[in-house]
């Protein structure tokens, strides 16, 4: 396998030169050998030991001795240059149908583009088709290029699953003589990223639910079709699997699709031990094959003992313990929500008003909501400064009087420098009702320093909360190291509110650190840092994190009512404010 791995770093270089716009016959070469070399009919190692590469057509002296250094040293200096240049970041861009190289180099130099994301959050904000050598037929294009891309690489975020899901929901969901429709699975248990979709239907006519399953528009294969079950894979790459199901056993069924493994195998245990034996089909006795239930889930826990436990709690992290002695959470609900704290508008890099956020917010039936624009420092969302905050809170304010019937806090997303220091001075940010303080630049810096450097920020008496506390893009870019215990310890220490970004890409902080936020004492402000009006449906994926996170409404910021709220925000300031506080 040395030569795939041999051909795929030539390939790599040349897209790397490509980008830098070296010249092109050093490209072709490279590319030319990564093709000799994918193409052997053996192993290039018995190739060299054997001294005859340097005989293949398309491989001179200069690669012969790459090869060798590579097959010597795992790597080779060049490669390794090669790797640290900035263009590297951009390969991933290059595997999307429809953008080439220039196009590649051109969104970066001009728009800032490095990832994926990035750049489709640019083609669907329109911002592409007036480049040199671009239209609105190849912004498209490239949209879909980017569908086909995600297609390809594995599991899905949570957000795209479950749209999927609902979709499919919805359609069989309409059908004559279904009576019950569910999405099981990872969906179901707000997992952030899932492997397939698992649907649960009763009806009276399987029939008619798997004609219509399996000719969907978005199915782009059928890989079974059965009487009860069949599954098949959409345009969008995801599998689903359809089940329809008798009345007397959906339960049992249910609880078995919905998961997790590891729950499932903590619950048989459980019914073995008490001479019980769970299967999909219900709950047994195992002496005398009596059926003691499986027609709802809440039969299949009583049968062991337990009272329902919630989806998101089924990971086998305590939460059959917690059952048994009564003490699971009452978690968290969509209709416990009353206000949004982190949304961005056409001050910063949003797409509409404050008046148009927070009159959308009014009908998602919120009693508030905070404008929280980007600080200076990030330059591509055209961050604002001092003056322009100030200016910018004035405008809030304004928009404040005149939308009735929600409030709008006047806020401020500012950025944590690499020291520690916010990006706008005191004075500014005290005018602010709500300081959401954030890192978005000088992810790679060692554990302690980037420790410290969010400690120190924390330590800053305008900050109200910390947003997205890990950095993470779910798929895209691992967490920036920190020592979250720390941060946890010191977010309660300052009174400050740790955030869980609802964002689909985000979900940070994670379910596993929200538990642990939750058991600290510290406050969880889910925001779902909307661009635009669409993204404050985001919501209900902070909330379903945070669920998994066993939140109950006491634990989250913006579950509180206004006066609540704005005691919390005061309190810091001026407790600070009073001497010898
Ligand atoms: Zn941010
Ligand atoms: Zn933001």
């Amino acid at each position: 396998m040395e030569n795939h791995r041999i051909a795929d770093i030539f390939d790599e270089i040349a897209d790397v030169l490509e980008l830098q716009d070296e010249s092109v016959f050093r490209i072709r070469s490279y590319r030319r050998g990564a093709r000799a070399i994918r193409d052997l009919p053996e192993d290039v190692r018995t190739l060299v030991e054997r001294g005859e590469l340097l005989k293949v057509p398309g491989i001179g002296k200069s690669l012969t001795e790459k090869v060798e250094e590579i097959l010597g040293t795992g790597t080779s200096e060049f490669y390794e240059k090669i790797k640290k240049a900035p263009e590297y970041k951009l390969l991933p861009l290059l595997r999307i149908p429809g953008v080439g190289p220039r196009h590649a180099i051109q969104f970066y130099r001009v728009l800032g583009i490095v990832t994926v994301d990035d750049l489709e959050e640019a083609a669907r904000a329109g911002r592409l088709h007036d480049l040199e050598r671009m239209g609105e037929k190849l912004e498209e294009r490239i949209l879909k290029g980017i569908e086909q891309y995600r297609r390809r690489t594995g599991r899905f975020r949570l957000a795209e699953g479950m749209l999927h899901a609902e979709a499919v929901a919805a359609k069989v969901g309409k059908l004559k003589g279904v009576t019950r429709i569910d999405i099981a699975g990872s969906c179901r248990r707000m997992k952030e990223t899932i492997g397939d979709i698992d649907i649960l239907v009763i009806s009276k006519s399987a029939k008619k639910v798997m004609d219509v399953f399996t000719s969907m528009k978005s199915v782009s294969e059928v890989i079974a079709r059965g009487a009860t079950k069949s599954s098949v894979l959409l345009e969008a790459g995801i599998q689903v699997d359809l089940r329809v199901l008798r009345r007397e056993n959906y339960g049992a069924a249910l609880h078995y699709f919905t998961g997790s493994k590891d729950h499932n195998v903590a619950i048989r245990d459980r019914a073995k031990r008490r001479g019980l034996r769970v299967s999909e089909y219900g709950v047994f006795n195992v002496e005398t094959a009596e059926r003691l239930g499986g027609a709802s889930e809440e039969e299949v826990f009583a049968a062991l003992g337990l009272p329902f436990i919630p989806p998101e709690l089924r990971e086998n992290s305590g939460e059959l313990e917690a059952a048994d002695e009564g003490r699971l959470p009452r978690l968290v609900e969509a209709g416990d929500i009353k206000g949004d704290l982190h949304m961005h508008t056409t001050a910063t890099d949003g797409r509409n008003t404050p008046r148009e956020m927070a009159v959308a917010a009014r009908r998602l039936g919120y009693r508030y909501v905070a404008i929280t624009d980007h600080s200076k420092a990030v330059r591509v969302a055209g961050g604002l400064d001092a003056e322009e905050l100030r200016a910018h809170i004035e405008a809030i304010r304004k928009a404040n009087k005149e939308v009735d019937g929600i409030e709008i806090l006047a806020g401020v997303e500012v950025d944590i420098m690499k020291d520690g220091g916010l990006d706008l001075p005191d004075d500014v940010l005290r005018q602010c009702d709500v300081v959401i303080a954030a890192v978005h630049s000088g992810f790679n810096m060692p554990e302690a320093r980037m420790t410290r450097r969010i400690l120190k920020a924390l330590e800053n008496e305008n900050v109200n909360i910390l947003a997205h506390p890990t950095g993470r893009l779910i798929g895209e870019r691992e967490p920036y190291e920190v020592d979250i215990e720390a941060v946890i310890a010191a977010a309660r220490k300052c009174g400050v509110a740790l955030e869980l970004n609802a964002f689909p890409d985000r979900l940070d902080l994670k379910d596993v650190h929200c538990r642990a936020a939750r058991e600290a004492g510290v406050k969880i402000s889910i925001g779902t840092d909307a661009h635009a009006v669409a993204h404050l449906a985001n919501m209900r994926y902070g909330v379903g994190t945070a669920r998994r996170g066993w939140c109950e409404a006491g634990d989250i910021l913006n579950a509180m009512t206004l006066p609540k709220l704005r005691k919390f925000l005061a309190r810091r300031r001026r407790d600070r404010a009073k001497p010898g506080v």
